[in-house]
């Protein structure tokens, strides 16, 4: 080692285990420079954020990020702290006192509304918790979607999470059967009576947020039919020269894929997805006090100060019949108390990672990765770099800890002062127990796992409780 810190051992505190806490974990355990112990906590008992809470179901492949974290996991220096919720347990004022630095890896918890009449009707949803209750996240298993009595669903934006909603609710149940779908959702999903899934896009196809990779996957499913129209494929001139000067390699790649659809002669299919482009909806509106129909406008794109087009509507406007509506038009972070908050973005303000407060200054010891950090954009592995940069501004400024009392942190664990308030931790062995269990749960249905869907059930599984 180059220049240990006097001996001292840095403590890090990183609150949040998806991708970008886990990266960050990594980054920090690899450097040789710094003596570094990491603790991460979660809220939840189970690790892994998005991976487990997120990626959907039939999306198994991108779960094997998760054998990256469990070799992070087995690093001497690392200890987990999962159930141990910031604000509940823990306050922001209790992790400065016991650690040198803290990295908030806290995600984007809450969506973004459109602020749009009608959006709290029951049947109106965002993604977010159609996504959480599939995939038998803690905070949506309560959650109840009649798909046994839907024919007609709206899925709002058209970026992956909405691919990701229109393609579970087109494919047959059976082909989801042996992921690790709740069961609760599976068997929902079975009794849907959906015949057609509408999805929106406020702009037209060159804008389109969804990767080529995701609608191709849509225009592949064999029960499910994706139809576009010609007139929606065809490009308006705005669009047509922006895609010229400054279309992305995947712009380009969509745009060829939609006109490609859009020629086709659309196949005769029990479902049937239809993409629309350049139309947005103004008001949801209930039939007996539940959503019955969406009245939607046509857009025209206009370009805005930065030469970026923008939609806004025409005024021609129509309703529709819809059983149920998804918004799957972004992920937005909420407040942490004691740490400041840009209210616009919804993210934790910083430069290159460092918090900042009002000022503009740094904030000693406070830093963010991931999604609290650059707001929800980007793939699992766009993390990665976005945590080797904060990571490296850490690093940066372990020197200027000198004046703090590493040694008085190190006596204090956060153990004690966890099990002098009787929470129920989950340690990383813990969390092993309970995917064992997980797993063996789901072999007698030839699941790839049978989930815990509540946070109680998991205490007792490992016998905690
Ligand atoms: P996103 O990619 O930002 O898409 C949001 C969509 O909502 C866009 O189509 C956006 O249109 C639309 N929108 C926003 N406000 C709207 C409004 N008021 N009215 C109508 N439409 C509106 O966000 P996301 O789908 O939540 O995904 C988040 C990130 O996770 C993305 O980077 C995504 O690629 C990633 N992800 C990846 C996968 C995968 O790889 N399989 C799966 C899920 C998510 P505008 O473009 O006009 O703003």
């Amino acid at each position: 080692m180059s220049s240990l810190q006097d001996h001292k051992t840095t403590r890090i505190a990183v609150v949040g285990s998806g991708p970008s806490g886990f990266y960050a974990v990594a980054a920090l355990l690899k450097q040789q420079d710094h003596a570094v112990k990491v603790d991460l906590f979660d809220r939840l008992p189970t690790p892994y954020g998005l991976v487990r809470g997120g990626v959907a179901p039939d999306h198994q492949n991108i779960k094997n990020v998760i054998r990256v974290y469990e070799k992070v996991a087995s690093h001497d220096s690392f200890r987990f702290f999962g159930n141990v919720k910031v604000g509940r347990d823990l306050s922001i004022d209790d992790l400065r006192r016991l650690y040198d630095q803290l990295v908030l890896a806290i995600g984007n918890e809450s969506h973004r509304t459109m602020g749009i009449p009608g959006e709290d009707l029951p049947g109106v949803h965002s993604a977010t918790e159609f996504v959480g209750w599939y995939n038998g996240h803690p905070d949506f298993s309560e959650l109840e979607f009649p798909l046994a009595r839907t024919r007609r669903v709206a899925v709002v934006g058209n970026g992956n999470v909405a691919m990701d909603v229109a393609r579970v609710l087109a494919k047959k149940a059976d082909s989801l059967a042996s992921s690790d779908i709740a069961d609760y959702a599976l068997a929902t999903l079975r009794s849907s009576t959906v015949k057609e899934i509408l999805v929106l896009g406020r702009r037209g196809p060159a804008q389109a947020a969804f990767t080529t990779k995701e609608i191709k996957e849509i225009g592949q499913l064999e029960e499910a039919e994706l139809v576009i129209s010609p007139e929606e494929a065809a490009l308006d001139p705005l669009s047509s020269s922006w895609l010229d000067e400054e279309g992305s390699a995947g712009a380009h790649k969509n745009v060829d894929y939609v006109r490609e659809r859009s020629a086709a002669t659309p196949r005769d299919c029990e479902r049937r997805l239809l993409f629309r482009f350049l139309v947005s909806p103004v008001e949801f509106l209930a039939d007996e006090g539940i959503l019955g129909r969406v009245r939607l406008e046509k857009n025209e794109l206009f370009e805005d100060e930065h030469g970026t087009p923008r939609p806004r509507g025409t005024g021609e406007q129509w309703v529709e019949e819809v059983d149920l509506a998804f918004t799957a038009v972004g992920y937005r972070g909420l407040p942490v108390p004691g740490l400041p908050f840009d209210e616009r973005s919804g993210t934790l303000p910083n430069v290159e990672g460092r918090l900042v407060g009002e000022d503009g200054a740094h904030l000693p010891g406070l830093y963010a990765v991931g999604w609290a950090k650059r707001g929800p954009t980007g793939l699992i592995g766009s993390n990665v770099a976005d945590s080797n940069e904060t990571v490296a501004h850490m690093l940066e400024d372990i020197p200027s800890l000198a004046s703090t009392e590493t040694g008085a942190r190190a006596e204090s664990d956060v153990r004690e002062e966890l099990d002098a308030k009787s929470v129920c931790w989950f340690s990383f062995d813990d969390w092993r127990r309970l995917n064992e269990i997980e797993i063996a749960r789901g072999q007698s249905d030839e699941k790839i796992r049978q989930k815990f869907y509540n946070v109680d059930d998991m205490i007792s599984a490992v016998d905690k409780g």
